[in-house]
């Protein structure tokens, strides 16, 4: 590789869509730098599991270090992140979803040129479909088949294309999955490698960017943890909605405080025992809920195992989908860095929370039923049958001091934003576009990697329209 190339940071959803698409439409090499250094995706497909639960248990792929505060009432704890070639594409559910019809329509100017609806989205994507699958009833797990059936019964219908159906304000149903088979898919087998076949497409693995490096305001290229730096003539950063901020808080280039980061805060009901499991399948049925007049705005997740292994226990999560809270992601003077998702601050979206967990105490009830074991509400003993007889403040200071998140974080660098045009170019530096999960203008109403990868399509084309003459 002779000519500059066009570096990409981050291996994950969004940088295996970038690369990919570079490598067919531009004529420069292409260099992929990941922080990680787990090659098992890369080299050997069959080391994918289906199942979310173990993907997490493996150290190889997963980021430690990263410490977020969920909400104003907690203290920072270890956020879910994949690290490696696919990202948290590697560890993450699989549960694909285009989100709620308002989803892009409520972006509006801010909006990608020619994304004006799902169906656009859609096109975009068109050679991902073989990446998703309908998950088949027999490979459904305890807990998927008792919130299906038990939804059923309290009057919910059954849905099996709600991953599809921008519309349907409620519903239950199997999940539609990223996956080959009995593999997880990441875009790597698709994208990534068809690019370093050809020759197109180089990846680093281990090589931590520290900071892009900037002239006359133009980007040079970018230095390693390792003091080694890397000439580029672009740089496309898809480090994910924390890693992308950072990097430019490191390299001056964004204020030390970025206001903007959202998640979806879920709240989870635990079995009292523990229940056997054989399914792959982590998670394997979702509903869909319309609550306190929102379309769509609440997700129930079965998971059929909080732990690797035959039997541990099963949680019903109860997650907010319409999120309005933003987050703050703020670089302190000795360069440590304090991550705030704020999630629920506001008293609509934490009403929301309790109407629907309200309305969820009859579906666990029948639950409970068919499981042969009771639920009880996470970090505290009483059983669901408290959300009933609790007041709202009560059941509001529980969800405060519990609720985790959903692992979508997104939007802390919204595309037509302060720091970013509508085509995901850094205003203030020439040559510098950030294509992950951070440019959603604000995160959709439902599992976010569909339109993580569409978007992260729409932006390197733009990359290789804006680097074509340079
Ligand atoms: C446990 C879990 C479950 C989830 N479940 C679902 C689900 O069911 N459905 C769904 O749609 N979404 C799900 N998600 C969310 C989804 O996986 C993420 O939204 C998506 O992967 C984000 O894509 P990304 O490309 O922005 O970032 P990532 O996929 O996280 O990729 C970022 C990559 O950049 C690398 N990187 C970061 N900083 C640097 C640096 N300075 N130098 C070099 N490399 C760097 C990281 O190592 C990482 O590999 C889940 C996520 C998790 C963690």
């Amino acid at each position: 590789m002779t000519k500059r190339p066009i570096i990409v940071i981050g291996s994950g959803v969004a940088g295996s869509v970038v690369a990919g698409t570079l490598a067919r439409e531009c004529a420069a090499p292409i260099v992929v730098l990941e922080a990680g250094d787990s090659a098992d995706s890369l080299l050997d497909s069959s080391s994918r599991t289906l199942s979310f639960v173990d993907s997490l248990a493996r150290s190889s792929t997963r980021r430690d270090d990263l410490l977020v505060r969920r909400t104003a009432s907690q203290a920072p704890k270890s956020y879910p992140a994949g690290c490696g070639i696919g990202g948290s594409g590697e560890i993450n559910a699989l549960v694909a979803s285009w989100g709620m019809a308002g989803d892009v329509r409520g972006w509006g100017e801010n909006a990608p040129m020619g994304i004006w609806s799902v169906d656009d989205w859609k096109r975009e994507l068109g050679g991902l479909e073989h990446d998703l699958r309908t998950a088949g009833e027999g490979e459904w797990g305890p807990m998927d088949r008792a919130l299906v059936s038990s939804c059923v019964e309290g009057g919910i219908a059954r849905h099996d294309s709600l991953w599809n159906d921008q519309f349907m304000p409620e519903g239950v149903g199997t999940v539609t999955l990223f996956a080959r088979g009995d593999h997880r898919s990441t875009g790597v087998d698709a994208l990534v490698k068809p690019g370093i076949a050809a020759g197109r497409m180089r990846v680093d693995r281990g090589a931590l960017v520290d900071r892009l490096v900037v002239r006359d305001e133009m980007i040079c290229g970018v230095e390693l943890s390792t003091g080694e730096f890397v000439d580029a003539r672009a740089v496309v950063m898809c480090g994910g909605a924390f890693g992308s901020v950072e990097l430019l808080q490191r390299s001056g280039i964004v204020p030390d405080g970025v206001h903007g980061v959202q998640d979806h805060p879920a709240v989870a009901l635990v079995t009292r025992e523990p229940i056997m499991q054989q399914s792959v399948l982590s998670i394997g049925a979702i509903g869909r809920l319309s609550v306190d007049s929102g379309v769509g705005n609440v997700h129930l997740v079965s998971m059929n195992a909080t732990a690797p292994g035959e039997v541990s226990h099963g949680a019903l999560l109860v997650a907010l989908m319409d999120v309005t809270s933003r987050g703050s992601i703020i670089r302190h003077e000795d360069g440590s860095v304090s991550r705030n998702l704020d999630m629920l601050s506001t008293q609509s979206e934490r009403h929301v929370l309790v109407q629907a967990l309200r309305r969820v105490v009859s579906i666990v009830g029948r639950m409970e039923d068919r499981l042969g074991t009771g639920f009880q509400l996470s970090e505290k003993s009483e059983s669901v049958g408290w959300l009933a007889s609790a007041s709202n403040n009560e059941i509001e200071e529980w969800i405060m001091a519990t609720c985790g998140v959903y692992a979508h974080a997104a939007s802390s660098l919204p595309l037509g934003g302060e720091y970013l045009d509508r085509h995901g170019a850094v205003r203030s530096v020439d040559g510098v576009w950030v294509a992950d999960a951070s440019v959603m203008p604000r995160l959709i109403a439902g599992n976010p990697t569909l339109a993580i990868a569409a978007l992260a399509k729409v932006i390197a084309r733009s990359v290789a329209g804006a680097t074509a003459a340079s």
